[in-house]
């Protein structure tokens, strides 16, 4: 299953993606990994939701994914049987009507034979009375679920506890940011990442209860009961280990109706994506992590899914006035000091400068680029420098950084 080159099985769906009701998608694309998203039915905006999934498993460069879309709730589920065993990972956005008991067979052998599993927010809502589906995302909440479904989970006193206590299984308080905690933080999906980072407004699932077995919980958040929360650290980022499969369950993700996705646009919602699915398909992580990832008390999002390119940094700097928000800038600077031990990167970069200078952005966007590239531009910004001189909004700051690129600035 590792390095998938797909099949081109006729002309015409080797130059489109074709979507057809009840089959998977099919594309020619090469790909470190093949994921499918299985989607169809749920209580929430699948239909928003799978496509999201899908792209930012592709925005990683390392997965070509399909969607598989079951019939709607109430048809005829005969026909449905996607082929998990052909995909290296296969992530769950379904949570509706029973499986026929081939393709749940299917499903349970693909992951007990090493496939990968990524479990997402409400899919560990589906099928209460389907026991293996249940060992294999760990924990589940409401369709009736409760104590003879097994304990909850929760940090208690720098350890994680089983709560046999009798009660029901599935809750959240009102949407918020929150602060996740990982609580291991030398696994392969959580290494690198900052141990405390705030995750944008979401639904924070708590009391969820299931078998529990061979889980670890990799992260946690405090349900904070102001917020009508359950006043306990629940799991929300997991492992399973199932057979020779890999899990990983994260509970994070709610997409409203109208299709808003403060949740799914955190950085950290999309990283952690990222890299559980990467260490699902693989049982390691390439990636490395964003210097975008959200901090102890800074939420960090991404609209598009994916950090800025310059050209869209640049694009969003132009308006720049001062008192404006500075991320644009901020992550201009940090891709720029990326670029600084790479000379040809960097003369790429000040060409665009030069290219930014010389538009109709603002001065006060002008005179922040000058500012910056005083520290490491070339003699090929003097040109647009000199013009910049002669215009009584940039002038200060043109010549301080035209003087120091010379080398004639001294303070
Ligand atoms: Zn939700």
């Amino acid at each position: 299953m590792k390095k998938i080159k797909y099949i081109i099985f006729s002309l015409v769906l080797a130059v489109s993606v074709v979507f057809l009701p009840g089959c998977q998608t099919e594309q020619s694309v090469d790909a470190d990994y093949s994921a499918l998203v299985v989607t169809g039915q749920n209580n929430h905006n699948w239909e928003a939701s799978a496509p999201v999934l899908k792209e930012i498993l592709e925005n990683s460069g390392l997965f070509a994914v399909d969607i598989a879309e079951s019939p709607a709730k109430g048809e005829d589920m005969s026909g449905f049987a996607p082929q998990f065993a052909e995909y290296d990972v296969v992530v769950l956005d379904y949570n509706g009507d029973s499986w026929t008991e081939n393709t749940k067979k299917a499903f349970v052998d693909y992951v007990s034979q090493g496939g990968g599993v990524v479990v997402y927010h409400a899919a560990d809502n589906s099928f209460p009375d389907w026991k293996e589906y249940n060992q294999i995302i760990g924990l589940g909440g409401w369709g009736n679920r409760n104590e003879k479904d097994g304990p909850y989970v929760r940090w208690k006193n720098d350890r994680i506890v089983m709560d046999i206590n009798p009660g029901s299984a599935g809750s959240h308080g009102e949407q918020h940011p929150f602060r996740v905690v990982n609580r291991v933080t030398d696994h392969p999906v959580t290494k690198g990442l900052p141990t405390e980072w705030m995750h944008a407004q979401d639904e924070l699932y708590s009391e969820l209860r299931g078998p529990a077995e061979n889980l670890t919980v990799l992260s946690t958040a405090f349900a904070d009961s102001t917020k009508g929360g359950s006043g306990e650290h629940e799991p929300v980022l997991m492992t399973i280990d199932y057979g020779s499969g890999r899990v990983f369950h994260t509970v994070l993700g709610h997409i409203g109706g109208d299709g808003s996705r403060p949740a799914m646009e955190c950085v950290g919602f999309i990283v952690s994506l990222q890299r559980g699915a990467e260490w699902a398909a693989s049982g390691k992580v390439t990636q490395t992590v964003p210097d975008e990832f959200p901090r102890f008390n800074v939420l960090s999002s991404w609209d598009k899914l994916r950090s800025y390119t310059t050209d869209e940094l640049l694009e969003c700097l132009k308006n720049f006035h001062k008192g404006d928000s500075r991320v644009c800038l901020q992550d201009l600077i940090s891709t720029i000091r990326n670029a600084a031990s790479n000379p040809e990167e960097l003369a790429k970069l000040e060409k665009k400068m030069i290219k930014f200078l010389e538009s109709r952005a603002t001065s006060e966007a002008k005179n922040e680029i000058c500012r910056d590239i005083s520290q490491w531009g070339s003699e090929a910004s003097l040109p647009i420098l000199d013009k910049l001189m002669k215009d009584d909004d940039t002038k200060e700051m043109a010549r301080f950084a035209r003087e120091r690129i010379s080398g004639e600035y001294s303070n």
